[in-house]
């Protein structure tokens, strides 16, 4: 971002990910004058509240608060580039690959409230592929950031495709939102699933049902 940007546009520097300790504690280099004004507006939602935010249970409440959010939202100032690197790997294997269950952990952008769930990433290569690890990041460069988890699932799957240009991409989440099961006991157990299939995935019915039999087999080898 240029440096001469307004300052009520610049936003919020994120905490460094390799800090010991609490993540958020380390989101204290969000930087003065912008902190403050967070750490303000919590306060002010505190007495819009009703709440007294100067009591003893609440006077660290709007930094933890600023902290946090900063934390949570991290994927801001996070790149699918720089989370890659250099893991990408010449190899002629073309089968489907396949990572399930990758927990994920997001915030909706209609109330702000968590929605958290799993992540079945699959791509059938074209050449290349990417170290395994880096597809949980590259899901937590998207869902660290205000959403909806049918751009999340999109965004996910496009940036799998622009990364390994592969001959198919399909991704599957699986998600349960606190906006929904925070009001009413019926909602508590709706499940919300989003696909997003590029490629084979999409034009080839043997390979999209093979992927998601395997994404909604509930088995897990280790549990
Ligand atoms: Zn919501």
């Amino acid at each position: 971002m240029a440096a001469d940007a307004p300052r009520s546009s610049r936003p919020l520097r994120a905490a460094r990910l390799d800090a010991a300790g609490d993540p958020f504690d380390d989101a204290t280099n969000i930087g003065g004058d912008r902190y403050l004004e967070f750490e303000n507006l919590v306060r002010r939602q505190l007495e819009l509240l009703g709440e007294e935010p100067a009591r003893d249970g609440l006077a660290k409440t709007p930094s933890r608060v600023a902290k946090s959010l900063t934390w949570l939202t991290r994927g801001y100032q996070m790149d699918v580039q720089d989370v890659v690197g250099d893991a990408v790997f010449d190899e002629e294997h073309h089968s489907m690959v396949m990572v399930r269950d990758i927990e994920l952990y997001s915030m909706c952008e209609h109330h702000m409230l968590p929605f958290f769930g799993k992540a079945h990433i699959a791509y059938i290569p074209n050449g290349k592929i990417v170290g395994l690890s880096k597809l949980p990041r590259i899901v937590e460069v998207f869902s660290r950031r205000l959403q909806v988890q049918e751009r999340l699932t999109e965004q996910v799957a496009a940036a799998i495709e622009d990364v390994l240009k592969p001959l198919g991409v399909g991704v599957v989440i699986e998600a349960y939102h606190l906006c929904m099961m925070m009001r009413g006991v019926e909602k508590q157990n709706s499940k919300t699933i989003t696909s997003a299939l590029r490629g084979a995935f999409r034009d080839d019915a043997k390979t999209r049902d093979e992927f998601l039999r395997l994404a909604y087999a509930p088995s897990n080898p280790l549990r």
